[in-house]
């Protein structure tokens, strides 16, 4: 069976080598965002009009195998208007069941001849987060790294720039491709590669001499750059490694720097470094006891029968029996916005939010109808699903679930992904939303672990809760009428259960970073190669990379809500904390960061949570479906601020101070 290939096509609108000029001129004249490399004693002083890289480099090029990891390069990418992207399947005849579109659905590859990512012209200026800083800016000192201290401010936005390696070599690449066009004083052939679809760019000679061999040399040099890259690439690490090491030193340094500034800010650090970062346990074992029982079965699933109350027939409006049916109706009607208020579900849905959401959701996609799952199967899973959250638990517990599947819904509709995913991804990326925290304890991975936890035994310390909760929510469906799949092919359930499997386990925060890194680099890449036509040879590979960070997305969603839904949420989740803590007093043990209730500082966390996670991911996200995100970002600014500003111990500030301002208080705050 042919494998379903698509093509991914970009078409630049702005004349390519024009923007050279802007660019150069602007980071001859952008000091302090170039300043590393220029107090490397780069100072090439060219004409604002002569075309050359768009960047500056380090002179000396060692091709050591670590050389990206030591040699920064904040690249100025010479788009300032963002490609047109679309998705175009190559091969119509892809199978249908494969991509799981059910016989009552167009197939995509006939359904249009594209897949559009639609991003439209450029926005505003907005904060950058700390991975638009250059890469060497850490030698300096702490207090000189200030959070706004990257782009913003020299009028560049993030479209400028390019941070993840791969891509660098790309534009690299195309950089001296378009150079070469002007040293051999030919006009480029109409070829995809062409970034100008066939303009003659400017002739050798309109150059002076003198510039014409400042040219070459550059662009050598720009070439030396990339074999040195390649060189690497191939034999030293992965694209998606290269991304990911960058990406995780860089926030490793800032958060050294952050934990040298206070007590609590060494514990905001300590928590994200343990909560975020793939670490090796530092934490002593203690050597695992066996049990007499083996481990035959699933612990955490029980026989509950929601089935006997059910029928078609008798099926309450929305799917659970509530005597506020008008009030819930009234909340169902925002069920496709951002600022859909599932607290308010809870309440009028007899403390059944998930089970209300997912049954609004399949209805309003007519999910039951495409995959024939009958309407009693449905509910009796949904009930019997969100029986085995733990209501006692603050903030892992059904109305979390609830909350992720909805913002999953809305992000699957966001509109620069319109037609992009099939039916069955759909129904996928919802499924793993509903299951993804089941049988929560209400204890992080570590605890159990550290705890010799028979979840950890079981697991092998590896995405523990994760890989428990995909089997709880997959052996659900094995209790009487609970296969919400069954009628679905063998080759639907295969695919779907692959899906899921990588999604839920995208959302152990530890893989974070290689999420966030693989996104990135996916999302830059597709700027760069706005040359033409990038083939997409593993096209299902970059869905599920998508759909994966969608649900990641979902999943840290807290802090881009309205603030009095991000505040109940942060409430819950530092109970949650804390009676973790109190359980690790108990024991004895070490308590975790942010656990102790007597020391946490949970604004501050949140400030940090903001940005070093929440935003990073975000702001990459926006980019992918530029300018769909635009409005998540701002309240998420917003909301940073809200919490900056209720930090204990800071002086209130003015009503109406600026950024600038709102800086020198996070440092003061910071330094206590
Ligand atoms: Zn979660």
């Amino acid at each position: 069976m042919k494998k379903s290939r698509s093509v991914l096509s970009v078409t630049g609108e702005e004349n390519f080598i024009n923007n050279f000029k802007n660019v150069i001129h602007r980071s001859y004249t952008s000091g302090a965002t170039l300043g590393a490399e220029l107090r490397r004693g780069r100072t090439r002083r060219l004409s604002p009009s002569l075309q050359v890289p768009c960047w500056l480099r380090p002179r000396d090029r060692t091709r050591s195998p670590d050389i990206l990891s030591n040699m920064s390069r904040p690249t100025t990418l010479p788009l300032r208007i963002p490609p047109r992207i679309s998705i175009t399947q190559a091969d119509t005849d892809s199978n249908e069941a494969e991509n799981g579109v059910s016989p009552a659905h167009t197939p995509l590859g006939s359904q249009s001849p594209s897949r559009t990512l639609n991003t439209s012209l450029p926005q505003g200026q907005r904060r950058e987060s700390f991975l638009y800083r250059s890469d060497s800016d850490y030698d300096m000192s702490p207090k000189a790294v200030s959070r706004n201290s990257s782009l913003a401010s020299e009028g560049h936005t993030a479209e400028d720039f390019i941070v993840t390696p791969f891509a660098q070599v790309l534009a690299s690449l195309r950089s001296v491709r378009s150079n070469f066009t002007i040293l051999a004083n030919v006009s480029t052939p109409l070829v995809k590669r062409s970034p100008l679809g066939g303009v003659c760019v400017s002739p050798r000679g309109t150059l002076s001499d003198q510039q014409y061999q400042q040219l070459a040399l550059d662009t050598l040099e720009e070439l030396d750059w990339c074999l040195d890259q390649l060189e690497t690439i191939q034999t030293h690490r992965s694209v998606s490694e290269m991304a990911s090491n960058k990406f995780k030193r860089m926030l490793n340094r800032e958060l050294s720097h952050l934990s040298e500034m206070s007590r609590s800010g060494n514990q905001v650090s300590e928590y994200i470094s343990s909560t975020f970062l793939d670490k090796q346990n530092e934490v002593e074992i203690p050597s695992p006891t066996l049990k007499d029982k083996p481990m035959s079965h699933i612990s955490g699933v029980r026989k509950l029968s929601h089935s006997s109350s059910l029928s078609s027939a008798s099926m309450p409006r929305f799917g659970v029996n509530t005597d506020h049916e008008d009030e819930l109706a009234k909340e169902l009607e925002d069920l496709n916005k951002w600022s859909f208020n599932i607290f308010k579900v809870a309440e009028f849905s007899n403390n059944r939010p998930l089970s209300c959401i997912m049954y609004a959701i399949f209805q309003e996609r007519e999910l039951l109808k495409t995959f024939r799952i009958p309407v009693d199967t449905f509910v009796t899973y949904v009930m019997t699903l969100e029986d085995h959250y733990h209501g006692n638990v603050a903030y892992h517990n059904s109305l979390h679930a609830a909350d992720v599947a909805q913002s999953t819904h809305v992000l699957l509709s966001t509109p620069a992904l319109d037609a992009v995913f099939t039916d069955l991804e759909i129904l996928a990326a919802l499924f793993a939303a509903a299951i993804h925290d089941v049988d929560h304890p209400g204890v992080s991975n570590q605890f159990l672990i550290n705890t010799n936890s028979e979840l950890a035994l079981m697991y092998n310390d590896e995405s523990v809760l994760e890989n428990h909760h995909l089997a709880v929510g997959f052996k659900l469906l094995h209790l009487e009428n609970c296969d919400i799949f069954q009628n679905l092919t063998k080759r639907q359930r295969q695919s779907l259960r692959k899906l899921v499997i990588d999604m839920v386990l995208a959302t152990d925060m530890s893989k974070h970073m290689t999420l966030l890194a693989d996104l990135k680099t996916m999302v830059e890449t597709k700027k760069v190669t706005s040359s033409g036509v990038l083939l997409l040879d593993h096209y299902t590979e970059r869905i599920q990379q998508v759909l994966k960070n969608m649900v990641h997305c979902a999943d840290l969603s807290n802090p881009t809500k309205p603030l009095p839904l991000y505040r109940q949420w942060t409430e819950r989740i530092m109970e949650e904390f804390f009676r973790q803590g109190d359980k690790e007093r108990e024991r004895g043990m070490e308590i975790s960061a942010m656990c102790d209730k007597h020391t946490a500082s949970v604004e501050k966390s949140q400030v940090g949570f903001i940005d070093y996670i929440v935003h990073p991911l975000w702001e990459t996200w926006a980019d992918l479906v530029h300018p769909d995100a635009q409005e998540i970002l701002d309240t998420l600014e917003e909301n940073r601020d809200w919490y900056l500003n209720t930090m204990p111990q800071s002086p209130s500030p003015p009503p109406d101070r600026h950024l600038q301002h709102d800086r020198f208080q996070f440092e003061l705050t910071l330094e206590e």
